[in-house]
């Protein structure tokens, strides 16, 4: 198996982005080919894997999705996730905060999204982005958004302790790389719809999001509920990257498929016909 760790922000190290690597080709050290190949045998893993957890209805997990625009969040969603059940599943996007969710605590939103028994809940973007847009466009002072990584720190502990798995990925890119996706979207038509002004009014920001997104991970990334940075240049290195992460992590849940209930077993016992057909058709 692949080793993930060089991804993982070790709790309390000093986070500078521009030091890791968008590309991830080297730190891999597996070829394009090789990586799809391996890709195809980790959608069936992960899909074993998810049918597990939702078999044992018991453990959940929490997938965090945050990246800045044009570095892959709906993409990674689409394609690594094809091939779980879409029912053991969800996914919650979490866009600009209503009148309703500003009147609560920023954690009121996240609640109702959480994963339930056996379920994997998918965040694009999430409670992260009350210490990222907001400090950004400075909507909050400097003193809550530190109050903030304590809280989320503090909330994502209690989560893990309950029973629910935390993992988050950073997707990263640099900005001449965002620069050429902008670029893209722009010239084909099919993809017109995923502009906003919002995205726009964020590109000037894009330095700014850096330094708030480096001191989230600094500070943020426990051994409970680690973050990952992933180099999302490519496709096929990033996919690789966070299937890779989850086996590894649901893996570590040591999940068997649960026994037949032995009340259950009775009955059968009892009721052959219930297993060979019913009687009528005897
Ligand atoms: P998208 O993911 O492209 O649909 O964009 C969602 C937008 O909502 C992004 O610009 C986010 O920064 C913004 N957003 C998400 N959560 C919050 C929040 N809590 N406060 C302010 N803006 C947010
Ligand atoms: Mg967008």
């Amino acid at each position: 198996m692949v080793s993930f760790r060089p991804y993982r922000v070790r709790p309390g190290r000093r986070v500078r982005l521009r030091e890791w690597d968008t590309s991830g080709t080297q730190v891999l050290g597996r070829t394009e080919g090789q990586c799809k190949e391996l890709l195809g045998r980790y959608e069936s893993e992960l899909a074993r894997l998810q049918e597990l957890l939702y078999a044992n209805h018991k453990p959940r997990l929490l997938v965090v999705l945050q990246g800045q625009d044009t570095a892959g969040k709906d993409s990674t969603i689409r394609r690594v996730f094809r091939t779980v059940n879409p029912q053991g599943v969800t996914v919650a996007r979490f866009g600009p905060p209503t009148p309703e969710e500003l009147a609560h605590d920023f954690l009121w939103r996240v609640y109702p999204k959480l994963p339930g028994a056996g379920e994997i809940a998918i965040f694009n973007r999430s409670h992260y982005e009350d210490v990222l847009n907001v400090r950004v466009h400075r909507l909050v002072g400097k003193k809550v958004i530190k109050q903030r990584y304590r809280e989320i720190v503090e909330f994502e502990r209690t989560l893990v302790q309950e029973g629910t798995t935390v993992v988050k990925f950073f997707l990263h890119i640099d900005a001449a790389e965002q620069a050429r996706r902008f670029r893209d979207r722009f010239r084909d038509p099919t993809k017109h719809w995923k502009f906003s002004l919002a995205d726009l009014a964020e590109l000037p920001h894009w330095d700014e999001y850096r330094s708030a997104y480096e001191e989230v991970l600094e500070r943020t990334s426990t051994r409970e509920a680690p973050w990952y940075v992933v180099p999302s240049d490519h496709l096929w290195v990033r996919d690789t990257i966070v299937s890779g992460v989850l086996i590894r992590t649901l893996k570590d849940l040591h999940l068997e498929y649960p026994r037949l209930d032995p009340a259950v077993a009775r009955a059968i016992r009892r009721a052959p016909w219930a297993i060979r057909g019913s009687r009528a058709n005897r």
